[in-house]
């Protein structure tokens, strides 16, 4: 029908018309004598009503999540930067508009940290994809549009010292996300800090362990009363029985601790064996004499081998002038040798 829409418009007009009003009374303090303060709660989608403000001199509160220009955070209490020159956010930028150019030490060696940072805000589209991706915290997206200039160069391109914010202006514009942020940097140092904490206290204990250790080797081991009676008597039984080994051993002949006599046949010297021969056919001699011997000699019988394996020894052997080894047995066997041969030249004579 024919202006039927015209007055669905102007209905809506007029619905928005004391919408506003209605708002405003029911916002009581209103804009008009609240002023900046009412301008900051309009926002969102529960706003009805028309709503002009005064700008400049009057604003709205920008969303938290609102961005425009990255801006460069450093930390307000030692003015460190936190950005560690890695990179990662230019690469990721899609139109390709940070430039990055790392400081070097006093050796020309590169550091952790931007000696130049650039963002050409002619070409940020305000994606704020490089703050997405920086681990470091150390980009994030600024509430500042308010960047108009003339020119680009230099006002367009924002370099480290215009794109500097401390700490605490992120933590206003950004409350939110900077106290998730915190308690996430808190937690992991929390952990970190636990995690030394255990390393600490694991080495603590094996050097107190080892000191233990120590200790017990170092000190003699305690004993009962009984033990210790025990072990007095073992040392006494043991005292004793080294005493009376000491006795033995002094009260022992020295024949009896001469070693035992070799089974084997003595070596004998060419002259030994002369005289031994004579002494034999000394004996023959007496016997055939039809006297008896004073004293009965026993005389050992020589080896009938001992002359052929002693000739042998002999040649090989060096002269010497050291008389034989013999046992006390054949000392007291040449003993009564001699007295017999004594005995019968006595008897010839
Ligand atoms: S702002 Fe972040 S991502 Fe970019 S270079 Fe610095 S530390 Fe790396
Ligand atoms: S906001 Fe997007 S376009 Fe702008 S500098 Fe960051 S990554 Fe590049």
């Amino acid at each position: 029908m024919f202006g039927a829409g015209i007055l669905k418009g102007l209905g809506v007009t007029l619905k928005e018309f004391i919408g506003t009003y209605v708002d405003d009374v029911k916002r009581i303090p209103s804009r008009y004598v609240g002023g900046r303060a009412e301008i900051e709660q309009r926002i969102g989608s529960e706003q009805t009503g028309l709503f002009t403000i005064q700008y400049p001199e009057e604003r709205r509160k920008l969303p938290e999540r609102f961005r425009y220009i990255p801006m460069h955070v450093y930390d307000a209490e030692t003015g460190e930067n936190r950005c560690t020159a890695c990179g990662i956010c230019a690469k990721v930028c899609p139109p390709q508009c940070i430039w990055i150019v790392r400081a070097k030490d006093e050796n020309g060696k590169p550091i952790t940290r931007p000696a130049e940072f650039c963002i050409d805000t002619t070409i940020c589209m305000n994606c704020g994809l490089c703050a997405e991706f920086c681990p470091f915290d150390a980009i994030k997206m600024n509430h500042d549009f308010e960047i108009a200039a003339h020119e680009r160069m230099p006002y367009l391109v924002f370099d480290l010292q215009a794109l500097r914010v401390p700490t605490t202006y992120y933590a206003q514009i950004r409350p939110t996300d900077w106290a998730e942020e915190e308690a996430i940097r808190a937690a992991k140092e929390a952990e970190k800090a636990a995690k030394e904490a255990a390393k600490a206290a694991r080495a603590a204990a094996k050097a107190a362990q080892a000191a233990q250790a120590e200790t017990v080797a170092a000190a003699p081991a305690k004993r009962t009363p009984e033990e210790e009676i025990e072990r007095l008597k073992a040392e006494a039984a043991a005292r004793r029985a080294a005493q009376v080994t000491e006795t033995a051993e002094e009260t022992v002949t020295p024949a009896t601790a001469a070693p035992a006599a070799p089974t084997a046949p003595a070596q004998r010297t060419p002259e030994e064996i002369e005289r031994l021969k004579a002494e034999a056919a000394a004996r023959r001699a007496a016997k055939a004499g039809g006297e008896a011997a004073p004293v009965p000699i026993e005389v050992a019988p020589l080896p009938a081998a001992a002359p052929e394996s002693v000739a042998p020894v002999v040649e090989a052997a060096p002269p010497t002038t050291a008389g034989a080894q013999r046992t006390p047995e054949e000392i007291e066997r040449l003993k009564a040798e001699a007295a017999a041969r004594r005995a019968a030249k006595a008897a010839q004579g």
